[in-house]
């Protein structure tokens, strides 16, 4: 492509002027020189004649707007941007008087920097060696920049140029800052390493470039005043194209990927090399990060957005039936339909799987009462226990909840201690827990078989036990009196109660008894059923003052059977007395038992009415419930598959069968106006997220603004030696985003200390996969957008006038 005869460079008729403000100055005019390799070329002239214009000319530093440039043969009047990018990459390497290298990298560093075109970082490093053998820096590779003294920062800068091999080295007064020894040593070196180069060293000091320059040119007022040559060039090696093989023929792809691996290597070089920046960058985005975190875990409303609901609780596996036509399933029918179908389990009364319930914990610490929101859980054994057992009798639970329960229930001990209260109604043991840690999900109560069959009949009675009403008719048959009480709403379950007993008081019975002569000596006595009046609303005070005065005795106990009451309608189900067995008294032990039991309830009254309360065992509660709710009206059921892509599978099967299967996981449209109050909300939710997301992208631009201003420098310089833009901005982005990998392993660590902490697990509304996706893409989004300003910022000015501008001279 070269010809032989072809100058190297050849400026025409060149002319450069400044326009600033209204002001304009000539930088140069009517410059005609030629120059080939080989040439040491002094440029000299006085303070503002136009020696650097002349340079930055040349160098592509600075446009012209006369003449023409041509660069062996070619010319470059049309040169856009990126033409003189590529110019400067393949033919220029530039030294400044003040020294221009990156103080924060090594010397080492600073020479591979223009070494980015060997691919090899073995070789690479082996080629920078060898140059700063030769500028005599082998002893200070590993110094970083700062700390060298003016002549070996020049040294490292002709290492550099060296480095990049280009076949024209421009030097703007080299020696300005060094004492005339070392500025000898410097021009020497030059002359030496540089013989087969066109070397122009701009100087004030023609003496010191005397011995050893080619050409003398003279510049005065813009113009040549003189150009004179001193002595023959070297002769130099046929010219061999660029060292880089030309870009017509390299291939794009592995260009690509160079690129873009330089751009990794640099931005870790500086991300090492500046480890104040670093450190700097890396807290801004850890507290980025965890503030992206925070806001995650509070705004996690705004995710329902996007989330579906399910028509029933989901397990896995369950899948809820009912019959087409409306029947009651048995519990044969559903056993028998289990089997058939490979069900690993099944559960007839299931209602209280799509329910949560209000329980009241005693924290084991402060004793302060804690409400919270439990769904039932069954069978106990889907859990893995932390501490306790399982489940064995009908009022022990296994507590699945968040770890932040530890402080409820006491590190250990539990199962003396606490006594959860289940709708007020019974008293559960807690005998085995199981903790989780996200505290988003509903905690659970998990039950013995039986156990979970008599919660539900509790949980529904509760639900329902103002409907209930007692009205108890009590006729004595000797005399045909007819006494009355009536009941309702406060009932409440005693697992040590023997079964078919029941307790009521009311004004009216006692009367009933006075008249039925009990209290008297020799009344019969039985002890296999029985009734008890334990309290009315102030059966205690009653009790206490009014014992001695009423027969001496705590005479206020009939028997009856079970109570049968109405379901559904304010009171309703009358009972005779007739056929009922009653006897005079319970025993010492019963009574102060009782007392004791219920003593706190009475002290608070709480719940207690005038109407008086009932207290029933289990197994009447469950009779009751089988006999008016179970087998009257409660028509699903749950059968429970290995998972949900089985159970899928299943529901054809059902259908044939005759059954309505719908497996958990199905997702149902639900009440408008619940979705616009929920969808409302959610967006509320997203909007504040946003609106921190762009609080938090503003202060961190602000906060780290100075500190990236700081290396605008360095960036100039490697734009000067001709790194291309992109590896550059790559580098810039790499910076950014290496502060993320500490960023992101604080957070993670922080927030899985957060949330493994039964102190502060509660505090934080837990973040889920998704989540941290979320905050992933956000924090890069963040950084990018930051490293996108950066590199704007670092490319709006020119090189030259960064460079000048940063410059002390
Ligand atoms: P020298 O390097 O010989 O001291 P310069 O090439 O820096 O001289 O300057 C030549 C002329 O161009 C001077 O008059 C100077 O004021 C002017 N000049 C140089 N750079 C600029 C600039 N960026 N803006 C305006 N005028 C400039
Ligand atoms: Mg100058």
């Amino acid at each position: 492509m070269t010809n032989m005869n072809t100058p190297l460079l050849e400026l025409k008729n060149i002319g450069k002027i400044y326009v600033s403000d209204s002001n304009v100055s000539v930088g140069i005019r009517g410059v005609d020189l030629t120059f080939s390799k080989g040439e040491f070329v002094a440029v000299t002239g006085k303070s503002g004649s136009g020696k650097s214009t002349l340079l930055n000319v040349i160098s592509g530093m600075d446009t012209y707007e006369e003449g023409e440039m041509l660069v062996e043969g070619e010319p470059t009047s049309h040169f856009l941007q990126k033409d003189w990018e590529e110019y400067r990459k393949q033919y220029i390497s530039f030294i400044f008087q003040d020294y221009n290298i990156i103080e924060s990298f090594t010397v080492l560093q600073n020479v591979e920097l223009a070494l980015m075109h060997i691919e090899d970082p073995g070789k690479r490093r082996e080629r920078a060696m060898e140059l700063l053998r030769r500028v005599g820096l082998e002893k200070h590779v590993r110094h970083k920049g700062s700390k060298l003294s003016g002549g070996q920062k020049q040294r490292t800068v002709i290492a550099r140029a060296l480095a990049k091999d280009s076949p024209i080295i421009l030097a703007d007064e080299p020696t300005g800052n060094l004492d005339s020894q070392s500025s000898k040593e410097i021009i020497r070196l030059l002359r030496e390493v540089a013989e087969d180069k066109l070397v122009v060293v701009v100087t004030h000091n023609f003496e010191q470039v005397e011995d050893y320059a080619t050409r003398h040119i003279r510049i005065f007022d813009g113009a040549v005043e003189l150009d004179h040559t001193i002595r023959p060039t070297t002769s130099v090696r046929d010219h061999a194209p660029m060292p880089e093989a030309s870009p017509m023929v390299s291939n794009t792809a592995r260009k690509t990927a160079n690129t873009l691996r330089n751009g990794l290597v640099l931005g870790r070089v500086r991300f090492g090399a500046t480890p104040k920046l670093s450190v700097f960058l890396c807290i801004l985005m850890t507290v980025t990060a965890l503030v992206l975190a925070l806001v995650t875990s509070f705004t996690y409303d705004s995710r329902s957005l996007f989330s579906e609901r399910t028509m029933f609780t989901h397990v896995e596996g369950r899948t809820v039936i009912v019959r087409r036509d409306g029947q009651i399933i048995t519990d044969e029918e559903l056993e028998k339909l289990a089997a058939d179908m490979g069900a690993e389990n099944y559960l007839h009364y299931d209602s209280m799987l799509d329910r949560t319930v209000g329980v009241s914990f005693e924290d084991a610490e402060n004793g302060r009462v804690q409400w919270y929101e439990v769904s039932f859980g069954y069978p106990a054994s889907d859990v893995k226990l932390d501490a306790g057992r399982y489940p064995e009798k009908d009022n022990e639970v296994v507590l699945e909840v968040p770890i932040s329960f530890k402080n409820h229930l006491g590190q250990d001990g539990f199962e003396e201690t606490v006594f959860p209260l289940l709708f007020e109604m019974a008293t559960y043991k807690v005998v085995g827990v199981s903790y989780y840690y996200d505290n988003s999900r509903t905690p659970r109560m998990l039950f013995s078989e039986n156990g979970y069959r008599i919660a539900s009949a509790i949980a529904f009675f509760s639900n329902q036990r103002y409907n209930f009403g007692y009205n108890i008719e009590l006729s004595v048959p000797e005399n045909e009196t007819v006494y009355h009480t009536s009941m309702q709403g406060d009932t409440y379950i005693d697992f040590d109660l023997p079964s078919k007993t029941y307790y009521a008081n009311d004004g009216s019975i006692t009367a009933f008894l006075a008249d039925m002569g009990i209290g008297k000596e020799g009344a019969p006595e039985r002890e296999d059923v029985l009734i008890h009046t334990v309290m009315s609303g102030n059966f205690f005070n009653y009790q206490y003052y009014y014992d001695h005065s009423y027969g001496g005795g705590y005479g206020n106990g009939i028997i009856v059977d079970v109570v049968k009451p109405g379901y559904g309608e304010e009171s309703t189900v009358q009972h005779s007395f007739d056929g009922y067995t009653m006897v005079w008294d319970v025993s010492e032990g019963m009574k102060q038992d009782l007392e004791t039991r219920y003593y706190e309830r009475w002290q608070e009254g709480s719940g207690i009415s005038n109407a008086g309360f009932m207290v029933l065992s289990p197994d009447i509660l469950l009779e009751f419930m089988y006999e008016h709710y179970y087998t009257q009206a409660y028509t699903q059921a749950s059968l429970f598959f290995e998972n949900d892509r089985e159970a899928h599978g299943k529901v054809e099967r059902l259908r044939e069968l005759g059954y309505t299967a719908v497996v958990s996981d199905e997702t149902i449209e639900p009440d408008v106006f619940e979705v616009l109050e929920e969808k409302l909300n959610a967006g509320f939710n997203a909007f504040l997220f946003l609106m921190a997301i762009v609080f938090v992208t503003a202060f961190l631009s602000l906060c780290s603004s100075r500190a990236m201003n700081a290396t605008r420098g360095d960036i100039a310089i490697m734009r000067s030696m001709g790194i291309p833009t992109t590896v550059v901005r790559i580098s810039i982005y790499v910076q950014t985003l290496i502060a993320l990998i500490p960023a992101t392993v604080i957070t993670a660590i922080t927030c899985a200390v957060v949330y493994m902490l039964p102190q502060t697990n509660y505090l934080f509304p837990f973040l889920h996969a998704g989540d941290y996706i979320l905050i992933a893409s956000m924090l890069i989004l963040v950084a990018l957008n930051l490293s996108r300003k950066y590199v704007k910022r670092m490319f709006s000015d020119s090189v030259k006038k960064t460079l000048k501008g940063g410059s002390k001279a």
